[in-house]
């Protein structure tokens, strides 16, 4: 995280003091370094070098048009799962060509529109979605390009919450099944069986079921090929994971691809007919998660007999990870003291008891001091709400030592304004 850091006692992004941040544009305010994420996709790409491959963004882990610009620039393509996210894509300056549209409920205006865009390819996850989207491709006059959402029913070891690929998840195609739907999608004139996908969770410190789940998949490859199904690319997904604590030690986005092109090498000289198939990935998180932070400021500190609570001006509307999943977000204060630490909850103002963002943590707090949610840049704006209508909060680039306004902070009245009192 060496583009957070501490200079003379205050906390930088790049070569910027956080604290100007929020003079500038108030709290609470996410705030991104370009350099950590221009790092982050050197990594990946780095990693696929001489690969035929295509490293497919996942949009719904931030989805601000500067971020997406910046990804598409650097040649990346974009996995959606919504309508709103390919049109987000196109207005950032994306390819449609270099879109994958995941999720398991496409409605029919969303493929109608991602089939006139030509996006890459559909991950399908059910028997009657291949229909629909036979149906208006049909329609249209056109062949959908599609993939199979496999599901392969390996553990992923995570919050249950965002683990995708056991057989209980509403994700996917069973194993068992993927064999007969395949068949079924060939025999459809309006599809064209492009490739096989999977995505088994999120948040992954370790390979091994990355490694577990490709395995799974090559096999199904193999069987789909000795019937003369063949696919033009594997989609291994994305979930690998960030450290969010300092005991938390994810294995490195190089010694996973280098793990997992290892695989694929040992698979292509037992199996010809794997020569042109391309690896597609979806990372989000490992991606733009330590990028990010968001800054709030100290409202009161209530000490109690039992606990001390500083309640910040930030909430689980902004940042929802920790009412979710008791996600841990490392707390740093913008301004370091010598000042006795005392152990605190960190809460918001939303009327929920779910609403906290940090629990016993040693600080040394006084009222209107800034602090920093840190490793805030995956699953944090982008899962913000309007709960008791606070306006969702400003979002900040930082680039060297400048700062670039990315989303305004919402207006009050827009949050009301297309609402109408009938009487
Ligand atoms: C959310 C999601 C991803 C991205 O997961 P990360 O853990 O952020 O890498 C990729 N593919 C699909 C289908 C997803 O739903």
């Amino acid at each position: 995280m060496s583009h957070f850091h501490y200079q003379n006692g205050e906390l930088y992004a790049e070569q910027l003091a956080l604290s100007e941040v929020a003079a500038q544009f108030g709290t609470p305010c996410y705030v991104y370094s370009r350099a950590a994420l221009q790092a982050a996709c050197d990594s990946w790409q780095q990693a696929c070098q001489g690969r035929d491959s295509l490293i497919c963004y996942s949009v719904k882990s931030n989805s601000n048009l500067a971020i997406l610009h910046i990804l598409a620039k650097q040649g990346f393509g974009f996995d959606i799962v919504s309508g709103g996210e390919l049109r987000r894509v196109l207005a950032a300056g994306g390819a449609a060509q270099k879109v994958i549209f995941s999720g398991v409920g496409k409605s029919r205006e969303e493929i109608r529109f991602a089939l006139q865009q030509q996006v890459a390819c559909f991950n399908v996850e059910s028997a009657s979605e291949l229909l629909r989207i036979n149906q208006i491709a049909g329609e249209l006059g056109c062949r959908a390009p599609i993939s199979l959402r496999v599901n392969p029913d390996v553990d992923a070891q995570t919050h249950p919450y965002i683990s995708t690929g056991l057989k209980e998840n509403k994700f996917g195609i069973a194993y068992e099944e993927a064999l007969p739907l395949y068949r079924m999608a060939a025999g459809l004139p309006h599809l064209q069986v492009h490739g096989i996908d999977c995505h088994i969770g999120s948040q992954l410190l370790d390979d091994a079921p990355l490694l577990a789940a490709f395995e799974r998949i090559a096999l199904l490859v193999d069987t789909l090929a000795a019937e003369g199904i063949h696919l033009q690319h594997l989609d291994i997904g994305g979930g690998l994971g960030i450290r969010y604590t300092s005991d938390q030690q994810p294995v490195p986005v190089g010694d996973y691809l280098q793990h997992l092109f290892a695989r694929i090498d040992a698979w292509r000289a037992r199996s010809a007919h794997t020569q042109a198939l391309r690896i597609v990935f979806e990372p989000g998180r490992s991606i733009i998660g330590n990028c990010g932070l968001l800054l709030s400021r100290v409202e009161y500190l209530k000490h109690g007999a039992g606990k001390n609570f500083a309640i910040v001006d930030a909430a689980m509307n902004d940042l929802l990870r920790p009412a979710l999943y008791q996600a841990w977000h490392e707390v740093l204060p913008l301004q370091q003291h010598a000042r006795a630490a005392q152990l605190y909850d960190i809460v918001g103002p939303v009327c929920e008891s779910a609403d906290w963002l940090a629990r016993a943590r040693e600080l040394a707090l006084q009222e209107d001091d800034l602090l920093a949610f840190m490793s805030a840049g995956a699953y944090g704006m982008t899962m913000s709400s309007n709960y008791n209508t606070r306006a969702r909060a400003a979002e900040v680039l930082v680039d060297g030592a400048q700062m670039h306004l990315i989303r305004e902070r919402e207006q009050l009245d827009s949050l009301f304004a297309l609402e109408k009192i009938p009487f």
